[in-house]
């Protein structure tokens, strides 16, 4: 069997695009506020796309930049100034944050109704209830990758690789309230293979792979001789059933390869890398293999990465819309 492969770009540009005519229709347009301590170097490529993103569908994107040393009490001050902000449709929270605040207190100090990215107790709430119209922008994005596919939901045996509040947990929810019989297996299941196998629908997010080069790197500066990390993917096609829809979630930053001694592979002299260690950006499942196995398949990149920011986008409309009456 050859997978159809779900093009999770071209189906992110094709809600952003509805986006653009919703937005052109509002009185006002939607408002996205990104709260963030100082100016961390890694997330300055990730707020210059969230800007250019808002800004292309025609929502406003304010960017509240707090003091290097802001800590819990300025964070939380933020949090309740926009709550009260009438102009203010969505907030959403720069990671990471200081060392030493709790990222949930103050996600959860976000009023539901702007609370963009769908993860505060009242909306997850919603979804134990049956709503998937807004919610957890990655969760409902694979969602809409499952129904792009059309596979039947209701009655399959749906499984899920993965238990965190952001997308484990939700999307366990979302595929219950679409009648799907679901599993879920995690880090603490003893053997996830005679699961994967039965899954009709498999959502796997676990970025296990890059969770072992970490864990290997930090060893390695104790021990030298540390034994080397499996890279290879955990879904492989051998545990996947034949013609089931893979939803690869997981986003792995590894080497291309390491040699016996544990050594990244490096970019060659000439390149404007020379010497840096070659990443790759991989999902959790054997995307060539399962290519032969399942019948609808995401790829990584361009898979449910694009559909994140699509949901997130649309979360702001959304919440907007119900701002607006
Ligand atoms: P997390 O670290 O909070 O949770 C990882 C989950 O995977 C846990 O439930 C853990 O039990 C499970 N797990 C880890 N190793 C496992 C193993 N060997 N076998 C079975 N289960 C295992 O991570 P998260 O925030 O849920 O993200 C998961 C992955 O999804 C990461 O790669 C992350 O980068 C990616 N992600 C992608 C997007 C996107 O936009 N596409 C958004 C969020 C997260």
């Amino acid at each position: 069997m050859t997978a159809t492969i779900l093009d999770g770009e071209a189906l992110a540009a094709k809600v952003t695009e509805q986006l653009k005519t919703d937005v052109a229709a509002m009185a006002n347009p939607p408002h996205l506020v990104a709260v963030q301590v100082g100016d961390p170097p890694a997330s300055r490529v990730y707020v210059r796309n969230q800007r250019r993103t808002c800004e292309a569908i025609g929502l406003k994107y304010t960017l509240d930049q707090l003091p290097e040393a802001a800590g819990r009490h300025e964070l939380l001050a933020a949090v309740d100034r926009h709550n009260a902000d009438a102009a203010v449709s969505g907030i959403i929270l720069q990671m990471p944050l200081p060392e030493g605040v709790n990222p949930r207190e103050v996600q959860w100090r976000i009023d539901p109704a702007k609370d963009v990215e769908g993860m505060v107790p009242a909306n997850i709430g919603r979804l134990v209830y049956g709503a998937s119209d807004f919610g957890p922008c990655t969760p409902l994005g694979a969602l809409e990758l499952i129904k792009l596919a059309g596979c039947p939901v209701e009655g399959a045996h749906a499984v899920v690789v993965g238990h965190s509040e952001i997308v484990g947990k939700p999307m366990v929810n979302l595929l219950l309230g679409m009648n799907a019989t679901v599993t879920c297996c995690h880090i603490f299941t003893p053997d996830i293979t005679p699961l994967t196998r039965q899954a009709e629908i498999l959502v796997v997010a676990t970025g296990a792979r890059q969770a072992r080069w970490q864990g290997y790197r930090r060893k390695r500066k104790k021990d030298k001789n540390a034994p080397l990390p499996d890279l290879s993917p955990l879904v492989k096609a051998d545990m996947v059933r034949d013609g089931a829809c893979v939803i690869d979630v997981g986003i792995n930053r590894i080497p291309r390869s390491i040699d016996a001694q544990g050594n990244a592979e490096v970019w060659p002299e000439g390149h404007k890398r020379a010497g840096k260690p070659r990443m790759i950006t991989v999902g959790d499942c054997d995307f060539d293999g399962l290519k032969e196995k399942a019948g609808w398949l995401t790829p990584v990149p361009g898979g449910a990465g694009p559909m994140t920011v699509a949901i997130l986008l649309r979360n702001c409309v959304e919440l907007a819309k119900r701002a607006a009456g």
